[in-house]
């Protein structure tokens, strides 16, 4: 299952950037992920939950948002947001601008860690 494999790599990532800046227990996990990417953010939500038992991200609470993709144009530099398509194909991948289909897909494919929110060694 590809969200698993995700889901655990990110767990592994959230446990050691918490440990290094002393938390010793994560209660947030904001993450954003594209457009593009296919996730499906109730599933991922799930594996991470699974994927951290048993690590100082047991318990915490996950919140997804999704991003929209953009495209950025060869021709022209100007950018475009795409809104409301489930699929790739649902969009038009064309500049907005200049009317170019020479883009490239500048945001969507990717899962951002926007924070984490934990509780520091020694807080009672
Ligand atoms: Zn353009």
């Amino acid at each position: 299952m590809h969200e698993f494999s995700l889901a655990s790599s990110l767990v592994q990532y959230v446990s050691d950037a918490a440990k290094k800046s002393g938390i010793a227990e994560i209660k947030e996990i904001h993450i954003e992920v594209g457009e593009m990417t296919h996730i499906d953010p109730r599933q991922l939500k799930f594996c991470i939950k699974i994927a951290s038992q048993n690590t100082i991200a047991d318990g915490s609470r996950v919140f997804i948002k999704k991003r929209m993709p953009v495209l950025k144009c060869l021709k022209c530099g100007a950018t475009t947001e795409l809104k409301g398509g489930k699929n790739l194909s649902d969009y038009t991948m064309a500049c907005r601008s200049c009317g170019s289909q020479d883009v490239e897909l500048e945001r969507g494919k990717e899962l951002v860690l926007k924070r984490i929110k934990g509780i520091k060694k020694g807080t009672p």
